[in-house]
This record gives C-alpha cells, structure tokens and sequence, in this order.
C-alpha cells in the first residue's frame, strides 16, 4: 500500500495472550500452562492484509480465533473500528455484542473438506448466517446466496449440491462466500489454501485479493510459510512459540529482516534464480515448548546470533524503524540478509 495518507487502522490488539491450563490428576490441578499466545501486539487497517506466518505450533491459528473470541483469550486488550458503528472493545463484548462484532468479521477455515457440513446444500450453507442473524429469508435469501456464489465464482446451478459434488477448491468457494454473507469488514483467513493442490491454490489467492480489493476487506491471512505471503499481503508478521518477533511492510520485512528468525524463514525460500538464492540457514534443535519456554529470548537456544543476554533477558518488541517491529537484543547491530522483491 503506498498511499499517502494510511488507512485506518481497523484492528488493534494489545498485549494479548492465550494460556491454556495444563491440568492433572483426578482433581485436575492446574500444574503449568501452554502459552499458546504470549504477549502479541499488532494492528490492522482498513483495506490492508496483514500476513502472519509461524512454524506449527507457533500460536497464529489461536491468535487468528482469538481476535473474533472463537477462543476466549486470557488477558490483553482488542479494539475493533468498524467503518460502520462505534469502536468496540471486543474482550468486554456481551453474547449479543459478539454476535452484532461476528457479523463484521468472519473466519475461512483451512480445510474445505472438514469445514462444510456434508448434509447441508449450498443454499443451506451460506444462507446460514444470514438466516441465523435474520438478514433473509424465501425469495430475497436465495437471491443473496446466488449473488454470493457468483461473486465467489461458483455456478448458481450447482445451489442444491451437496459439498461432496465439489472440488477442494470449489469447497473453498463455499467457504468463502459463507464468510462473506454478512458483508464483513475483517476475514481472518486460517491457512486457506494449504489443504489444496497446487495448481488450485494461485487461483484462490487471486480471488481473496480480488474480493479484498472490490469489497474493502481486511485480512489476517494465516501461512506456514513465507512464499504464499509474499504476494497476497501489504505487511508481515512473524510468530514464534506465542510471540511476535517481527511485524513490518513486505519490503521491510523481505529485503531487510531484523529478526533472526525471519532471516532463518527467507533463506528456506526457493528461488529458480541462482544470483538471488540466499544459503539455506539451517535451524538447530527443536521448536521450543509453549509450555516451558527456554528463558530470556525464546529463540535463543537456535539463534546463531546469541550472546549471553539473550538467555536472561526477553527482548522487548519496539520499532526499530517507523513501522518495522521487532523483538531482538541485537536487531540494530545484526547485518541480516533478506532478499530482494522484483
Ligand atoms: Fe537471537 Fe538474541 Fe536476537 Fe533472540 S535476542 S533473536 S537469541 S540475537
């Protein structure tokens, strides 16, 4: 996004967090916790995709939910600037708060195969919510889930189908024109083209910036990896063992990564031109446990870039340059290598 003036932010978190208790015996007595989300602040504007991106077990798919309490966070703060209505402070939502917030922000899932209830029709399917939040009914609800699954590129002839009859990319369709019924502001999309074949997955990432574009929508888009974020997000945020390490534009966070993770992260890209290939940074050791969590900087036990304090200290999460965040003892000394975007 190279406007001017930015967009508005849309989503702001603040210091939020996610443990889940880890309980035994029969009296079931809490004995520690998993720090799913440990202490993450981000924000997200208006017509704006922000890419989050971590190793499995990271804490993006319970940050995702969190931020639409799908999961109930632990502590922290989510303020929520429709363009419509009153700002809304999501952690302090009643039932009925929630659900006028779920009709302006919605969730894809990941797997279109699992998501879609098999006995349900299409019509069914995305007609749900609209029936559920009472926007619809009879002729008028037909008529909007035809306008949805055109919109999604789906044929208005296949509406009494079952999920089975479809493609893993046409149930993706569904899924996506679901999410959209209520005409939502926010998607958080949850790994969205993982569970798909190759060939499938560019053309539903050109549909979600398609919609994205034509709709003003904002997105949390969830990946493993770094390549699918590339193209379909405005900024990067990097997750590791429930932390934030880096958040920045696609160019900060691309061509000059301050965060040895990330730079770990580039160099697994694969890239056909051999003057732009970086050397593969191989990570030592194990992802840590989000239950016990090596001390200091959470990295520090693969980084190859520790000195003694990152073992006692946390890094704090500051920006390093105006809109370039990062969690690093030793982000204003390192010369980390990015790679360049074309
Ligand atoms: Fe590596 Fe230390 Fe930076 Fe952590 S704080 S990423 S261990 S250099």
């Amino acid at each position: 996004m190279n406007a001017v003036e930015p967009e508005p932010i849309l989503l702001r978190v603040e210091h939020l967090k996610k443990y889940f208790p880890i309980e035994k015996g029969f009296l079931k007595t809490v004995v520690g916790h998993v720090r799913a989300v440990d202490d993450v602040s981000l924000y997200i504007r208006r017509n704006e995709t922000l890419g989050l991106v971590g190793e499995s077990g990271s804490g993006k798919t319970t940050l995702g939910r969190c931020l639409l309490r799908a999961i109930e966070p632990t502590s922290g703060k989510i303020m929520f600037y429709p363009k419509s209505g009153e700002s809304l402070d999501v952690m302090s939502l009643d039932a009925r708060g929630l659900k006028e917030m779920r009709s302006k922000a919605q969730l894809v899932f990941q797997n279109p195969y699992s998501s879609l209830d098999p006995r349900k029709t299409v019509l069914q399917i995305v007609g749900e919510p609209l029936t559920l939040h009472k926007v619809a009914k009879g002729d008028e609800l037909v008529e909007r889930v035809q306008d949805l699954m055109q919109l999604v590129g789906l044929e208005i002839k296949h509406m009494n189908r079952y999920p089975h009859a479809f493609s893993g990319g046409q149930r993706q369709r569904i899924g996506i024109a679901r999410a959209l019924a209520l005409k939502p502001e926010f998607i958080v999309a949850d790994e969205p083209v993982s569970a798909l074949d190759v060939s499938i997955q560019a053309q539903i990432l050109n549909l979600l910036q398609d919609l994205r574009s034509e709709l003003n929508l904002s997105f949390l888009f969830i990946a493993h990896g770094l390549s699918v974020i590339k193209h379909v997000s405005h900024r990067v945020a990097v997750m590791y063992v429930g932390k934030m390490v880096e958040m920045g534009t696609v160019g900060q966070l691309f061509e000059n990564p301050r965060h040895p993770y990330t730079e770990a992260l580039l160099s697994a890209i694969p890239t056909p031109d051999p003057d732009r290939r970086m050397e593969r940074i191989i990570l030592e050791g194990e992802v840590a446990n989000p239950a016990n969590p090596p001390s200091g900087c959470y990295f520090h036990p693969r980084c190859r870039y520790a000195v003694d304090l990152c073992k006692h200290e946390t890094p704090p999460w500051v920006e390093d340059v105006p809109g370039h965040f990062v969690a690093c003892h030793r982000s204003q000394e390192l010369n980390l290598r990015g790679i360049p975007l074309e």
